[in-house]
Order: C-alpha cells, then sequence, then structure tokens
C-alpha cells in the first residue's frame, strides 16, 4: 500500500527546504494534490492527512469525484486540464479554481456558466513559456487581449498565472514566468498566484516564487 500520509510529509519537507534555500517563507507556496487518474480512497487517504486542494484534469472523472466527496465541504477543487468549450459549463459549476485558462472564449464561457453562483470563479491564466506549438497556454504576446476580455468578466477573479515548463526546463524559464507574473500582478491587483511546479521541478518553481506547487506522482505514484 502506498503510504499517501507518508508521501505528503515527505513532500512538504521538500516544500519547506526549497523555500528555505530561496529565503522565502514555506508558508507561502500552497500544496496542490494532483490526483488525477487516482481512486477515491487515495483521496481520502490524503484528507485523513490534512490535505484540502486538489487538482483534477478531467472533466467527467473529476465530477464523479467531487460529487462523491461532497460531505468534505472543506476541499476546494482545482481545474488544471486542457479545456474543452463544451466542458465549461460542468467546470464552472463544480470548482473553486480554474488554472488552465488561456484563450477568450473560454474565460467568456466560464464567466456565463458561473452566474447565479454564491462565488466568483478563480482563475488562472495558462501561459506556454517554452513556445512550443504542442503545448496549450497563451502565448505571452497574446496576454494583453486575453486580460483585456476578462475584465469584463464580473463571474471570474484573476488570481494569478499558470505554466508547465518543458520536461528539463532550466531555471531561465521559470524566472521568465516569475518576472511576467511580477509585471503583471503590479497593474491586476487580485493576481497573488504564480501556479507551477510539479513532482519533478519543484525546486526551480520555488526558486522562482511560486506560490502553489501541483504534485502528482510524488503523493499518489506514478500514473499508468
Ligand atoms: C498531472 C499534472 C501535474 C502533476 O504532475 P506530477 O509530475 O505527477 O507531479 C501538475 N500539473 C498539471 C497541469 C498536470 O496535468
Amino acid at each position: 500500500m502506498i503510504a499517501i500520509k507518508d508521501n505528503i510529509a515527505a513532500v512538504e519537507l521538500q516544500i519547506s527546504s526549497a523555500c528555505q534555500h530561496a529565503k522565502r517563507n514555506a508558508n507561502e507556496v500552497t500544496l496542490l494534490a494532483v490526483s488525477k487518474t487516482k481512486p477515491i480512497e487515495l483521496l481520502e487517504q490524503a484528507y485523513s492527512a490534512g490535505q484540502r486542494n486538489f487538482g483534477e484534469s478531467y472533466v467527467q472523472e473529476a465530477v464523479e469525484k467531487i460529487t462523491a466527496l461532497q460531505n468534505k465541504t472543506d476541499i476546494t477543487w482545482h481545474f488544471i486540464g486542457p479545456i474543452q468549450t463544451n466542458k465549461t459549463k460542468l467546470i464552472a459549476s463544480h470548482f473553486s479554481w480554474v488554472h488552465s485558462v488561456d484563450r477568450i472564449k473560454v474565460a467568456k464561457r466560464l464567466n456565463e456558466h458561473r452566474s447565479g453562483q454564491d462565488t466568483v470563479l478563480n482563475i488562472c491564466l495558462q501561459v506556454n513559456i517554452s513556445g512550443e506549438l504542442s503545448k496549450s497556454g497563451v502565448l505571452p504576446q497574446e496576454l494583453p487581449a486575453l486580460l483585456a476580455a476578462i475584465e469584463n468578466c464580473d463571474n471570474l477573479c484573476l488570481r494569478g498565472l499558470m505554466a508547465i515548463p518543458e520536461k528539463n526546463a532550466s531555471q531561465a524559464s521559470f524566472i521568465e514566468m516569475q518576472n511576467l507574473f511580477l509585471k503583471l500582478k503590479k497593474q491586476y491587483l487580485s493576481m497573488d498566484t504564480l501556479s507551477m511546479g510539479m513532482s519533478a521541478d519543484l525546486q526551480l518553481a520555488i526558486n522562482a516564487g511560486s506560490t502553489m506547487v501541483r504534485i502528482g506522482s510524488a503523493i499518489f505514484g506514478a500514473r499508468s
């Protein structure tokens, strides 16, 4: 059996030592447990260990888990996967956060579908920092148009930026994200979140000011 509780403790230790190394306070970094493809029982173990933020990538699977765990009302659900426009209604009605907003059409749809709910939908804009054609995310030069569109979306709260730097990315790509974040944050005062860092690059991300790390395999084991 995988000891989820031990894995979470080990990741928290990694976070605190990375913070110490970067001369940052460990409570500036939120641990998001990425539970995609993993069964409910493992999420429950993580919950029992005190984990409250969960990230999911596949809408149908996520909605099933959210429904099954709806009595645990203190869980915050984050959608981190690619967004198809025909899934925006389900996403807007089940999640508190969406990290992967990367185009105007998706932002507008999420905004429409969030209307009538008690709380706004927290969003991060996914930036394609590596500039690879295959990856999702908005290119830095396309950000101004997306930001302008979001200013008219009253049911969305712009919380920050998200990135998935390419495998084996250098510290420089993370710093580039940090610089972009710090620049935009001056203009968009609701921005407080830089979502980057996964199991393999947590330390580079924390060095570059990440405030939310999205950790899957280091907590739940490899995905098949
Ligand atoms: C799967 C996933 C993660 C977690 O990746 P690990 O390498 O398992 O930690 C983080 N962010 C996104 C967007 C993901 O899809």
